[in-house]
């Protein structure tokens, strides 16, 4: 094992592991390269407990104070980007330059939490005369981070600068496939001058999520996985009484016109299928061509066709999911799709044991079939030929997922009519990966997204907080008691 068994983070300090234990394999190569607690409620429980005690003194320090830690920070993951990106490579299997681009993700978001002072200053005005109302933004205690296995480092950086400059302690439940990463975000944060028990991190799966929906110590829970387990932590901690945010899964579908700019849309549609092995909840998993755009579609079997597993294209991230999204294919064709570019049975030179699924392109394929219907999670993209916009729309609006939508045209006009009435949260026009930037905020629609408001940007300063609102009246003088 390249790295010594992974140990949950608790009050500053890495404890023994706890409870059965987890193989980690790195799906470049199918090497065991380390293994994951699995953590039972005791360990959650302890978690709580030192979060709980460092919760008044960081709630008190001010926001100016508080976020001097993520200017640190910032610079910790700028000064680290090499290293922090090989270690993503390693346990999530995509290329170095997309762990970078996460890492620099991680850094924009953290940028936004520096300017949170600016943001939360709170409103003060007089109502009436010598009545003053004023609002304050206060934290709500210990909060509970559930994270995805595809972004190891930019996911969990979604919500600890802006959860914790805002005053709240934290518990990061990591996937339990990229456990490793996660650790070195705590190692920074420390690094920084977080004080011990502001930031936790309990290793596990389902006894440790659930052990966090039900403890009555948790204020706040956000979770970004599939939408099978949104929909789980949703109910049970909000039957528990706490606030939850909870990011599903995604279909995105990316609406061709025949008048789109040929290159410019062959080389967006096939980036955004295939960056991150498609295992990213933007990425394009159904074209739908309107009318002719075969012109099109040739080119974007050329882009696909130069994305070689291991060179540019990264792993899969288990053996598991690399047999279910070549199943989705296989059975597409037995459906009467026509497969353009087939990347099943992929095999790389070195690394024979990896996870890797090439670039896939199938074209014929119908609204019915289960692979336009559910969420594939690999570089494998659907064409859906249908010949008018509002076609196209309807199917994308029958989805149950609305995380992404995007239209290629040259026309502003049916660009906008088109944006207007897709279903999503994230809308591209030209973009094949229209991921808002702060300080525009993140989330999808339908069951892409459980709960109000978005993870990131300005919407989540509503998330990680509670309103004060405090009426104050210095004038005795004034007779009335109310309205005065
Ligand atoms: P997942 O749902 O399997 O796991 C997410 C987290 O839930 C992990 O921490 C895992 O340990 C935990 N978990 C798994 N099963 C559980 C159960 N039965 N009970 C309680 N907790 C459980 O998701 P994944 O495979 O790690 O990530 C891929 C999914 O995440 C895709 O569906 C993708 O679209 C989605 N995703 C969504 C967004 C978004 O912004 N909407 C972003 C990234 C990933």
């Amino acid at each position: 094992m390249k790295y010594p068994t992974v140990t949950n983070f608790i009050n500053g300090e890495y404890g023994a592991a706890n409870g059965q234990l987890l193989d980690v394999y790195s799906p470049l190569n199918g090497d065991l390269i380390s293994k994951v607690p699995l953590s039972s409620a005791e360990v959650v429980d302890q978690a709580v407990i030192a979060a709980q005690q460092a919760f008044p003194d960081w709630a008190k320090t001010p926001t100016k104070e508080r976020v001097q830690v993520f200017y640190q920070y910032k610079y910790l993951l700028d000064k680290h980007l090499d290293e922090l990106a090989a270690l993503i490579t390693e346990e999530n299997g995509k290329t170095i330059e997309e762990a970078k681009a996460e890492i620099k993700k991680s850094i924009e978001v953290t940028e936004f939490a520096c300017s949170l002072p600016q943001l939360t200053s709170g409103e003060v005005e007089q109502v009436s005369k010598g009545v003053e109302c004023r609002s304050e933004y206060h934290p709500l205690g210990v909060v509970v981070s559930i994270t995805p296995f595809n972004f190891p480092n930019m996911v969990p950086n979604w919500t600890i600068p802006n959860a914790l400059a805002l005053g709240n302690t934290m518990i990061l439940k990591p996937s339990e496939q990229v456990p490793l990463s996660a650790n070195r975000v705590a190692d920074l944060l420390a690094e920084a001058g977080l004080p011990k028990g502001v930031f936790n991190v309990v290793h596990g799966s389902r006894e440790a999520v659930e052990a966090l929906c039900d403890h009555p110590g948790i204020k706040a829970i956000t979770f970004v996985g599939s939408t099978k387990v949104a929909k789980i932590v949703y109910r049970r901690a909000t039957a528990n009484l706490k606030r939850a945010l909870t990011l599903g899964g995604a279909k995105n579908h990316l609406i061709v016109l025949p008048d789109a700019n040929e290159e410019m849309t062959a080389s967006n549609v096939a980036a955004s299928m295939s960056g991150c092995a498609g295992q990213r909840c933007m990425a394009a998993s159904v074209m739908i061509a309107v009318g002719p755009v075969d012109g099109i579609i040739e080119k974007l079997c050329e882009e696909a066709r130069k994305i070689i597993p291991g060179k540019n294209l990264g792993g899969i991230i288990s053996k598991e999911a690399k047999e279910r999204i070549e199943g989705y294919i296989t059975e597409a064709e037995a459906q009467g799709a026509k497969i353009l570019v087939d990347g099943r049975g992929v095999v790389v030179e070195g690394k024979e044991n990896g996870y890797y699924v090439g670039p896939t392109v199938i074209d014929y394929v119908t609204p019915d079939m289960r692979i336009a219907r559910e969420e594939v999670f690999g570089p494998v993209l659907s064409i859906i030929r249908v010949s008018s916009v509002d076609e196209a729309i309807e199917i994308e609006n029958s989805s149950n997922y609305g995380n992404a939508a995007a239209v290629f045209t040259q026309s502003g006009g049916l660009a906008r009519y088109v944006a207007e009435r897709v279903s999503a949260g994230m809308i591209g026009v030209n973009i094949g990966v229209p991921v808002p930037r702060e300080p525009f905020s993140f989330g999808g629609w339908n069951e892409s997204k459980f709960g109000s408001g978005d993870i990131t940007g300005k919407s989540s300063i509503e998330f990680w907080t509670k309103l004060k609102k405090t009426t104050t009246k210095w004038n005795p003088e004034a007779k009335t008691n109310w309205m005065s």
